[in-house]
């Protein structure tokens, strides 16, 4: 094999690694930021469809540049003036944290007439930079669904990061506290999909992740390698 492609070959051999690691009925991520549009077709071409990307403007210049299939996930924190750029194409936006942000997307959804799905982003972690809400406001946004109000939005579960931390009882326990959060809010669903959704478990910690019940897991150096 050429010196050129070994790169291929390195990436599809981890991306078997971490396939053979997931739990049947798992969704990868395979979180692509800051990679180049080649690693991301390369995944492509052995099969895979959902990336995720963390940055609007980064995601508006690859999306059109690769197929058109692609299931593209936004995973960063999302701006209310950015919301337009990714509404047209974005297939599940995971890091949804206040009530203008929703009534930003119901309003750009509707403008170009799609449903778009998204999770709730419950902070679990101890460090005060991580986004989200506080466990007790997301019960507050769910309460506040009423019939009508964001009628091009499904809400179909929760996303969270454990701490950046060694400590991996620390981690465990607070993806615990997602799992029961969502399970909780099952019940006071306004939809029946409500919450089938966890999003959490990243390269260093999904193990522990599917211990405590995820559902979607989002890998990005396991796959990738370390970003540069
Ligand atoms: C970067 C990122 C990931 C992937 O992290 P890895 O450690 O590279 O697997 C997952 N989720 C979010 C929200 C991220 O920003």
């Amino acid at each position: 094999m050429s010196v050129g492609n070994d790169w291929k070959a390195r990436l599809a051999e981890r991306y078997a690694d971490v396939k053979a690691s997931l739990r049947p009925g798992i969704t990868l991520v395979a979180v692509s930021k800051l990679r180049a549009p080649e690693e991301i077709k390369a995944l492509y071409d052995i099969g895979h469809r959902d990336f995720g990307e963390n940055y609007v403007q980064e995601l508006r210049a690859k999306q059109p540049l690769l197929p058109n299939d692609i299931r593209w996930h936004f995973i960063g924190h999302l701006q209310r003036s950015n919301v337009k750029h990714i509404v047209p194409f974005v297939h599940l936006i995971h890091g949804v944290d206040s009530e203008p942000l929703l009534d930003e997307i119901e309003k750009r959804a509707a403008a170009c007439g799609r449903a778009i799905d998204v999770l709730l982003q419950a902070r679990i972690a101890r460090e005060e930079t991580k986004h989200g809400l506080p466990p007790t406001q997301v019960a507050v946004v769910v309460r506040a669904w009423k019939p009508g109000r964001w009628q091009h939005i499904r809400l179909v579960g929760l996303m969270g990061m454990a701490s950046l931390t060694n400590d991996r009882e620390a981690i465990a326990k607070e993806f615990g506290i997602l799992a029961d959060l969502a399970a909780q809010l099952k019940g006071h669903a306004p939809e029946p999909e409500c919450f089938s959704v966890l999003s959490m478990g990243m390269s260093g910690d999904l193990d522990l992740a599917m211990d405590a019940g995820s559902t979607m897991v989002r890998v990005g150096t396991a796959i990738f390698g370390e970003r540069g």
